[in-house]
C-alpha cells in the first residue's frame, strides 16, 4: 500500500427535494457534506452507517456515476472527471447488493460477464469467450454456465457472475455496495472469501460498503464510519473493533454480537431517530443522539483529530 488510488477531498454532494407533495419550493438534501478520505493501493476500505448516511451517494462519487457539487475526487494522481468514462470503465467496477436486478434477465451469462471486453474490442470472439471461461472458473463456477441465463442460478452464484464481470475489465477499484446483504449468512462467508482471494491475485483496491459491521470486520484494512453524510471515525479494523474511539462507532458495535466474550463494549443504547439529511443538526450531526453530548457540541463541528497509528476521529471529546 505504497500510494493512493483515489483521494477524496471536501467532497459535496446535495440534491434537491421538494418540501412536500403540494409544495412547488425545493430545499436540498446534503447526502454527503464535506468528506475528506482516501483508499491505498491493494487496500479495502470498509463504510459503515445507518441507512440513509450517505454511503451510497459516496459509491457512485467513487465510480463516477455521479459529480460532486464541490471538493476534488483524485484517481490515480488525476482529477476523476479527467478520466474519460471509457477510461473509467475499465479503472473502476461496481459490485451491487441485489444480484437479482444487476444481471439483465434476457442475456445469457456469457454475454454478461464479455460486455465490456466487447465495447472496449479486446479480443476477437474466441478470445473473449476463453477469458470468459477463466473468469468463471476464477470466481468457481464452470465454463458451461456462459450459456445459461441469470435466473438459473442461485443468489450467491450471481453475485459470483456479477464479480466475474466486475474483474473482466482487470479495474484498479472495485466498489461494493453491499454486497453480501441479499445474500444467506453461509454464502456470505464464500462470497467475502472469494473477494479475498481475487483481491490478492489480482492486487485490487476495495471499498466495501456495508451497514452491518461484522462483514465488514472480515474484509476491511481500515473502516469509515459515516452519519448524516459527515465522517465520525476513520481507523485501522482491528484498532476500531477493539478500542472504538467515537461514541456512534461505539453503539454500533454495541448492537453487534460479538462470539468473543473476553470483548466487551460498555453498554450504551442508541436514542431517537437519524435526523433528516435536509436539516442536519448544527455543530455535530450526532448530538442529538449522543449519550455524551457537551454544550459546544451543539455549536461546533468538530474538526478531525489524528490521534496517531492511521486513526482519525471526529469528536469533542478529543
Ligand atoms: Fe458526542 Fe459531542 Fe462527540 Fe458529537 S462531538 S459525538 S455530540 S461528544
Amino acid at each position: 500500500m505504497n500510494r493512493n488510488i483515489i483521494e477524496l477531498s471536501e467532497v459535496k454532494r446535495t440534491y434537491p427535494v421538494s418540501r412536500g407533495v403540494f409544495s412547488l419550493s425545493k430545499t436540498t438534501v446534503k447526502a454527503v457534506n464535506g468528506i475528506t478520505l482516501h483508499v491505498g493501493d491493494g487496500e479495502t476500505l470498509g463504510l459503515v452507517g445507518e441507512s440513509g448516511c450517505g454511503k451510497s451517494t459516496l459509491a457512485r462519487l467513487l465510480t463516477g456515476l455521479e459529480k460532486p457539487d464541490s471538493g476534488s475526487i483524485i484517481f490515480k494522481g488525476k482529477a476523476l472527471d479527467q478520466w474519460t468514462a471509457a477510461e473509467l470503465g475499465t479503472m473502476v467496477q461496481m459490485v451491487f447488493q441485489d444480484p437479482y436486478s444487476s444481471l439483465n434477465p434476457r442475456h445469457r451469462i456469457g454475454s454478461i460477464i464479455s460486455e465490456g471486453m466487447r465495447i472496449n474490442n479486446l479480443g476477437n470472439r474466441k478470445e473473449i469467450a476463453a477469458r470468459v471461461d477463466e473468469l468463471l472458473v476464477q470466481v468457481g463456477l464452470r465454463p458451461e454456465h456462459a450459456t445459461r441465463y441469470p435466473h438459473e442460478f442461485s443468489g450467491g452464484q450471481r453475485q459470483r457472475v456479477a464479480i466475474a464481470r466486475a474483474i473482466a475489465m482487470n479495474p484498479d477499484l472495485i466498489v461494493c455496495d453491499e454486497p453480501v446483504s441479499a445474500l444467506d449468512v453461509s454464502v456470505q462467508a464464500q462470497v467475502l472469501n472469494l473477494l479475498k482471494s481475487i483481491q490478492k491475485e489480482f492486487g485490487l483496491s476495495y471499498v466495501f460498503i456495508s451497514h452491518d459491521l461484522s462483514v465488514v470486520s472480515h474484509i476491511s484494512d481500515r473502516v469509515a464510519v459515516m452519519y448524516l453524510g459527515m465522517l465520525m471515525e476513520v481507523s485501522p479494523t482491528e484498532d476500531l473493533y477493539r478500542d472504538p474511539l467515537h461514541p456512534y462507532t461505539r453503539i454500533l458495535l454495541d448492537a453487534v454480537p460479538v462470539p468473543d466474550p473476553s470483548v466487551r463494549f460498555e453498554e450504551v443504547a442508541i436514542s431517537g431517530e437519524m435526523p433528516s439529511p435536509i436539516s442536519p443538526p448544527s455543530g455535530c450531526p450526532f448530538h442529538p443522539r449522543c449519550p455524551m453530548v457537551m454544550e459546544i457540541c451543539s455549536k461546533e463541528r468538530p474538526i478531525m483529530r489524528d490521534m496517531g497509528k492511521g486513526r482519525n476521529v471526529f469528536c469533542h471529546l478529543y
